[in-house]
């Protein structure tokens, strides 16, 4: 795609396929075998020695982060009356899954620098939330939240915590990946995340008891999945439904992607990180906000790269500085019009903007600027000289 200029539009977000991948779904698709099958099986065993072998976590793949979410709540006995906190500066996947229960997902505001759950904020929530049986941390662009605050929370109150680590491939939390902190995760390999199989999720738990009841619920509620069905000793046809389970498996093709996907995630993080760290020092002293970086020893997955434009030193306001990075030839996305702001979630709870008065601030002001490993350095350096060029245009 062109833009007026002649010069080729850069999007906001493009997966980083390789001709390994390529390889690896053509081999899939000669074997015959499309479904679940050998491929989700290497698939889920390469993320579990990814977590570290001696971790003692199981990885259950899943065709969405959605569905991992709504299988994780399930298999901790969420169900109708009950309440889950969450952030409301997440995408409504993280809060939808608890209404697919039958239960209510009770929201507290964010920190307003790194855009994560305020664990105080979520204490002081909790207090009034007699039925609370879970928190879902979302780990914000990549950086993971405090999770020794929330851990400490969960402690208190009794409650399991299950982080939609959608961001947070590879993250570390005082030099741990986010996947081995909490009893259950789920990261998403959706086109634009930091690895992608097209469609696709991972949930990893280190209790067998929960892993085998999400193995049955991915599948039907069938106490074997496809692949055993196949493989073990047992009459081929036979099997046994002992629940209304889902039909959340993930096949073969999107498990050939990501398991070359997660190879390279270390390498993929690495150059995500040298675009955020270039962004960060040609930015200073710009009339914006970069993206606070709580511990820099701890990994940040840099899924996004989100700025917060100072409105009150621009005389234009956020939408239009994205009207004029697309017409520089520059996609931009915002993350996230916050939950408590989208018609479902406000008419249901009653919610105004000012109920999250820190997450309606940052969406007045943050814009997500593309970062990703197919950007060129040239790339970089476009999105750098129209950042600078607009905001010097506007400043007042
Ligand atoms: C993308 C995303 C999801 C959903 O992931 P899917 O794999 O598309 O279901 C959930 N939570 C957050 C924060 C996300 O960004």
């Amino acid at each position: 795609m062109k833009t007026e200029s002649g010069r080729e539009f850069l999007p906001f977000a493009l997966p980083d396929i390789g001709e390994e991948e390529i390889a690896e779904v053509v081999d899939c698709l000669r074997s015959g075998w499309i479904t679940t099958g050998p491929k989700v099986r290497r698939f889920e065993q390469d993320f579990e020695a990814f977590l570290g072998a001696g971790s003692g976590f199981g990885a259950v793949t899943c065709n969405s982060a959605t569905a991992g979410l709504h299988l994780a709540l399930e298999a901790i006995g969420v169900g109708p009356g009950d309440q889950v906190l969450t952030t409301p500066y997440t995408f409504t996947a993280t809060a939808e899954v608890v209404r697919y229960l039958g239960a209510e997902p009770v929201f507290a505001d964010i920190e307003p620098d790194t855009l994560n759950l305020d664990p105080a904020a979520a204490r002081a929530v909790a207090g009034r939330c007699p039925k609370l049986k879970a928190i879902i941390p979302v780990h914000f662009a990549g950086q993971s939240c405090d999770m020794n605050a929330i851990a400490a929370l969960a402690a208190d109150l009794g409650v399991t915590v299950v982080d939609d680590a959608a961001h947070s491939l590879p993250t570390t939390f005082d030099g741990r990946l986010i996947g081995t902190l909490s009893p259950i995760t789920v990261f998403s390999f959706y086109a634009t995340k930091t690895i992608a199989t097209g469609e696709g999720g991972m949930l990893v738990a280190r209790d067998p008891a929960i892993l085998q009841r999400v193995r049955t619920m991915r599948l039907h509620g069938i106490n074997r999945d496809v692949f055993d069905r196949y493989t073990s000793t047992a009459p081929k046809w036979y099997y046994e439904v002992v629940a209304p389970g889902y039909k959340y498996n993930m096949p073969d093709p999107a498990a050939a992607l990501g398991i070359h996907q997660l190879r390279k995630a270390q390498r993929f993080q690495a150059r995500r990180q040298a675009i955020a760290d270039r962004y960060t020092r040609e930015f200073a002293g710009l009339p914006l906000s970069v993206p606070t970086v709580r511990r820099p020893a701890d990994m940040h997955a840099w899924h996004l790269y989100v700025i917060q434009l100072e409105l009150q030193s621009l005389d234009i306001d956020r939408d239009r500085f994205i009207e004029l990075m697309a017409q520089e030839g520059i996609g931009c996305s915002v993350h996230f019009i916050p939950l408590h702001l989208q018609p479902y979630w406000r008419d249901r709870y009653g919610f105004t903007p000012d109920s999250f008065p820190r997450a309606n601030g940052a969406f007045r002001r943050v814009v997500s600027l593309p970062i990703y490993t197919k950007m060129s350095d040239a790339d970089v350096e476009r999105v750098i000289d129209a950042v600078k060029r607009i905001l010097e245009r506007h400043a007042r």
